[in-house]
């Protein structure tokens, strides 16, 4: 297991961190298996996504921040409910196939930390299991 630290700038950011999950696939020296990348976060998620155009990011906040408006009558009293149910939107995890050592990815995708109650000092565990 492996943990990255992450730390985010805004209130809500998808952070590429397929790079990091990459390195951290590399350092386990598992060759073929899976990655299972997991946020310990209530507020924040992982994705996996376009990683090409960024305007696809921030279409994916845009849409969520529609589909979850910051004030909706919630009971929660911490004044974040909308990022704990975009967390549970998103997910806290992703799976992705190991082959030869590299993430199995399709040519646009990447791994996304989702933050949805920054800034803050976030980690992501990844644990890589050979299979
Ligand atoms: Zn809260």
């Amino acid at each position: 297991m492996q943990r990255l630290h992450i730390s985010t700038t805004v209130r809500e950011q998808l952070v590429d961190i397929t790079l990091e999950v990459a390195e951290a696939v590399a350092v386990s020296g598992i060759a073929e298996g899976v990655a299972v990348v997991y946020s310990p976060h209530t507020t924040a998620g992982i994705t996996v996504n376009e990683n090409a155009d960024p305007d696809v990011a921030a279409d994916l906040l845009e849409t969520l921040r529609r589909i979850v408006p910051c004030e909706a009558g919630y009971r929660h009293c911490e004044g974040n409910s909308d990022a704990h149910v975009k967390a549970s939107l998103v997910g806290s995890s992703a799976v992705v196939p190991i082959d030869g050592g590299r993430l199995v990815l399709g040519t646009w995708q990447g791994v996304y930390f989702a933050e949805f109650d920054g800034p803050r000092s976030r980690n992501v565990i990844v644990t890589v299991t050979p299979g």
